[in-house]
This record gives C-alpha cells, structure tokens and sequence, in this order.
C-alpha cells in the first residue's frame, strides 16, 4: 500500500510520492499537478478542483475557496440547500487527491502526510487530522509547510551546510521560516507567519487600482464585472513573471476599461504589503531558538514569481533571492522527501528533520491570593524542539483548598485571558495550610504538534488529557455521518468539467460576436460527443481546448481583437490534434 503526502494549500493542493529514490508529483485527470482547494455544489453532486474554481463566478452562492484560512473553526458554508464545515470542505479535496493518487499508482491508498501551515494550532492541526479521517485516510504525520520546502530545497539543490530562510508566499497565507541545515539534519529553529496575507491580496491591489485610474468604484460593477475584473487581476499579475508588461481590459456598465500594468507599477501599489511580509520576516527571526546567519532566503509558493515581491526582497536583503525551481510543487516536492525517509528509500533514510513549537503553551496561575490577575505560566516556551517534554510544580493559595484547576493556553500574551484556551484539568488535593499541597503539571508537544496534558496532584490522582478542541472529537458514528454525506462527490472530475466547460461558455455566449458564437457552437459540440465518447484521453484533449477557448474568449468578449483571424487558425489546429487522437 503506497504511502503519499499532501500539500492541502489555501489555493491549490498537490500529491506525491516517492519510489525508489524518486519523488513523484502525482498529476490530476486533467493532467495537471495542482487541483484548486475550491468545492462546489452542482445538480450532480458536489465537485472538486478546475471545474468548481470555474463556479467560483458562475455559481458563487454554491462553491467555496479558501476554507483552509478557517480550519477548526465553526464557521459554515452554505453550498446551496447544504451546510459544511472547512474540515469537511478539506475531507473533499484530500478524497479527490487521494482518488487521482490511487488511479495513477493503480493501489489502494490508505496513509498520507499532510502539511500544515508552522503556526497553525491546536484546533486547526486536529481539524485536519479530522479532515483527512473523512476522507477515509490515516495520517502518518502532520508536517510543517516551511519545514517541507526546506527540506526539498536542501535535498535538491543546496547540499551545503548553513541557515536560509524559506518564504512560502501563495494564494492567502504567507510562512516565513529559519531553518538550519548541518550535514543531513534539517532543523527549523524560528516561525512566523500571517494567514491573511498571499497573492489574492495583490489581486485586490490591483483591481483596486484598475479602477481608479478607470475612475470606477469597485462597489459600482455587478457581481459578475467584479469577478472579471478579479480575473484579469490575476491574470495581468501572472503574466507580468515572464513579461514587462500586461494589459487588462473591462467591460463593464455599458463601457470599456482598459489598463496597461508593470513590475515597477506593481511594486508601488503593494508597497503596504510588502512593508507586512517585512514585518513578518523581522518577527521569524526574533523568534529564533538562537541568533541566524542567514545565508541564503528561498522564495517558494505560487506568488514567489511575483517580480516585484523578488525585487522588493532583494532590496531588503541586498542579494538576489532564491526562487525555486518549481514554486508552486516545493511543498508536496518536500513532503514527498518526508515520505522517502519514513519508507527509508534510498539516500533519503539517513535524513533527520527536527521541527520547533510555534507558540508558547502554558498555564493561566495567579501569583498570590490577594491579586485576581490570571497570568499566563509558559510550561513549553515558543521555538522549543520538536518532541518535547516539560513539568512545573504549583502550589495551593488558600488555608483548606480543595483543588487545583489548570486551564491551559497557547500563545505569547502576558495575561492568561488574551492567548488561546486549549482546555482545562482540575486534581483534588487533601485541605491543609497554603503551600503545602501542590500538583506536578506536565505537557508533551508531539512531533506532529499536538499537546498532551497531564496533571498529577501530591495525593496521587492523575488526570490526563490530549488537548482536541471538543467540537474536533467526533465519534466512530458521527465520523460515518460525515463521511456518508461527503460521499455525494461526483466520481469522475473529467465528465464534469467537461459539463462545466459548457456551462462557461453557455454563460459567455449572449456576449459573443456572431463569429465568436459559430466558434463557441463547435467547441460546445466537441466537448459533448467527446463527454459521450467515453474516451478519457478525447475528453481531456477537448477540455484543455474548451478551456483555452474560454478563457481567450473572456478576454476577448468585447475588446477588440480580430478574432476570425484566430478563429481561423485554431480550426486547423483542432482538426489536426483531434485526428491524432483518435488514432491513439
Ligand atoms: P497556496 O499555498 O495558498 O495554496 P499557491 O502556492 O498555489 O497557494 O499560490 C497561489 C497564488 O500564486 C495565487 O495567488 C496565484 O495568483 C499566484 N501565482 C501563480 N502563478 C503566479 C505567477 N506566475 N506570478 C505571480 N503569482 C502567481
Ligand atoms: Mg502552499
């Protein structure tokens, strides 16, 4: 049975494995290796990756994005008549990941590593243990982002001893870690982090941007004009890693923006955020374990092709940084590395990876009887080495106390109320004079970051807890209800992006040039007898075409291009693709 790794992203997700000393990037149907984080409800069942992406402006009130930004907690999406949670939403996404990596493997797959974002806590790392339990998987071990990239970075290209700095920068979050690398141990020694903070925003920036300088509110657009608009943001954004320039053109309330962008430009509109990700660079290395001699700074994540952010960095450090080779996969590329080492495959075996806690956990204790503040007592400081063991001793306040109640928090904060509540223990002591009765509180903070707490009194009652916010801790039956109603998920993602494809351009149709709409008809055409067909390869060809079709045609749809000229030529290009596939 195949062991893979997943890298469940904000944005995107990715799976490998590693066979024989080789790292595999498992691709999805469609052939590609990154599967959007969007679900979406359709009349068919619920859908994952490309297709539900494409729902995203067609049907938003019933596809979410973005669900990992609020793993372990209660917020609902409401996906037409249905309501999920973001653990649920991720169980789909880790169930279509794990379908595409059993078909490629052509094995059942039952275990996975799954990375986490460094500073995701308690309830977010059980969240998606949870998940991953819905989607019927087990998982071997939660693993750090950061620590994962680093891994794959100092594997694959560096080899050298020395400190770098890796920041994950992608679709919402960004990670900033300080790792060290001696010989072949790999150890993370500070975290920082900022989960608001990724490529969408210079998106936003961008769009708000376009329409200023277009004189427009944003407010002002339809909801379908404001997706656009956000597309082309994106776009303009993607294009301008491999171009000087981009141009983004609008249709919208009747009339038509337009809007040439550069590097330059964008590094002056997102100057506030990059002042953030310097922010959060200067708290990664204040919190190292010891002082850093960085020697190198790693950009992986989607965004780290941003050319601004690149020159943004390199003013900020004085060197170039180091973009990696394959941004958007390094994290499932390190992962895939970690799976190597736990299959002891090859050279990977002889490799350690230590990890640090990224919080401090404690304690809420009161100094003495005649002061109510609650302060926060850190057993386990931030930055310690993964595992880690540490007791402390507490003492009775009062004459004739009874017992001795420990909540317990996660966080830097001096006052016990302003970090996070784990949860709470309470041990009997036997009434005697103040001080003289006490209890031994001792936490374990595991290599996958879950906390265990046990508190043991002086009259030798234990009480132990594995701290998993209570809303996480389903039973055997109510797993099965969950993963009952996850099991409305559309099998084949092919067939439905194909259905999608349709849907897109069905949408995009009363818009089109007459042209437009004879070329629209025989791709529509295509899609279906290649759907009908049954042929997974015809079904991809025509998909990849459909989408290519779609997207032109978005840009395209009332600006002006001489579209019959690229009419013209794509006609050929089909016929040809297409025969060669049906002599396959
Ligand atoms: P996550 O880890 O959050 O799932 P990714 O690492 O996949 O996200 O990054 C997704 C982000 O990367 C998106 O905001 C996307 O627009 C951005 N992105 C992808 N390619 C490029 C590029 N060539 N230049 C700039 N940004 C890019
Ligand atoms: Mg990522």
């Amino acid at each position: 049975m195949a062991l893979i790794g997943i890298d469940l992203g904000t944005t995107n997700s990715l799976v490998c494995t590693c066979r024989n000393g080789e790292i595999i990037l498992i691709p999805n149907q469609l052939g590609k290796y990154q599967t959007p984080s969007v679900v979406s409800l359709t009349d068919r069942g619920l859908i994952v990756g490309d297709a539900a992406r494409n729902n995203l402006i067609l049907s938003p009130e019933k596809t979410a994005a973005s669900f990992k930004t609020f793993m372990g907690t209660s917020k609902a999406y409401t996906l037409g008549d249905q309501s999920f949670l973001p653990e649920e939403l991720s169980a789909l996404v880790i169930k279509q990941l794990v379908s595409d990596a059993e078909k490629f493997l052509e094995e059942p797959v039952t275990e996975a590593i799954i990375s986490v974002p460094a500073y995701f806590n308690d309830s977010q790392r059980c969240a998606t243990k949870l998940a991953a339990q819905m989607a019927g998987v087990n998982v071997e071990r939660l693993i750090n982002e950061p620590s994962a990239a680093a891994l794959y970075h100092q594997l694959t290209y560096e080899k050298k001893d020395g400190c770098i700095m890796v920041i994950d920068f992608g679709g919402g979050t960004l990670d900033v870690s300080v790792v060290e690398c001696f010989e072949n141990i790999v150890e993370i020694i500070g975290i920082a982090g900022d989960n608001h903070l990724g490529g969408n925003d210079v998106d936003n920036e961008i769009a708000a941007f376009f329409c200023s300088q277009n004189g427009i509110s944003v407010e002002s657009l339809n909801p379908e004009e404001k997706a656009a608009l956000y597309r082309q943001a994106e776009k303009a954004k993607i294009s301008l890693s491999s171009a000087d320039t981009a141009k983004m053109a609008l249709a919208a309330c009747g009339r038509e923006y337009a809007l040439v962008l550069t590097n330059e430009k964008i590094g002056e509109i997102c100057g506030n955020l990059f002042a953030r990700i310097k922010k959060v660079i200067n708290q990664a290395v204040k919190n190292c374990s010891r002082r850093p001699l960085i020697k190198d700074v790693v950009l992986v994540g989607g965004s780290a092709q941003l050319k601004a952010l690149q020159d943004y960095l390199k003013g900020l450090f004085g060197r170039e940084a180091n973009v990696s080779p394959d941004p958007g996969g390094a994290v499932a590329l390190g992962i895939g590395v970690y799976a190597g080492i736990k299959l002891r495959d090859g050279d990977m075996q002889d490799i350690v990876m230590t990890d640090v806690c990224p919080f401090s956990l404690g304690v809420g204790a009161r100094h003495n009887k005649t002061d109510d503040t609650v302060y926060m007592e850190t057993i386990i400081p931030r930055s310690s080495m993964l595992p880690c063991a540490r007791e402390k001793m507490f003492y009775t306040l009062y004459d004739g106390q009874k017992a001795l109640n420990f909540k317990i928090y996660q966080g830097e904060q001096y006052y016990a109320e302003n970090n996070l509540e784990l949860g709470e223990l309470t041990v009997s002591v036997t009434p005697d004079r103040a001080g003289n009765q006490w209890a031994k509180v001792t936490f374990m903070y595991d290599i996958n970051g879950i906390l265990y707490v046990s508190v043991k009194s002086c009259t030798g009652e234990v009480k132990e807890k594995e701290i998993v916010n209570e809303k996480l801790r389903l039973s055997e039956e109510e797993l099965e209800k969950s993963r009952e109603k996850l099991t409305h998920m559309i099998e084949s993602q092919l067939s439905s992006d194909a259905n999608e494809l349709i849907e897109r351009l069905v949408a995009l149709y009363p818009f089109a040039s007459p042209a437009q709409k004879e070329y629209m008809g025989f791709i529509i055409s295509n899609l279906g007898s290649a759907y009908f067909s049954g042929s997974p390869i015809m079904c991809r060809k025509a998909c990849e075409q459909a989408e290519e079709a779609a997207e032109r045609l978005e840009s395209t749809i009332s600006c002006e291009v001489d579209f019959e000229n690229i009419l013209s030529n794509d006609d050929d290009d089909y016929d040809s693709e297409y025969a060669d596939d049906e002599e396959e």
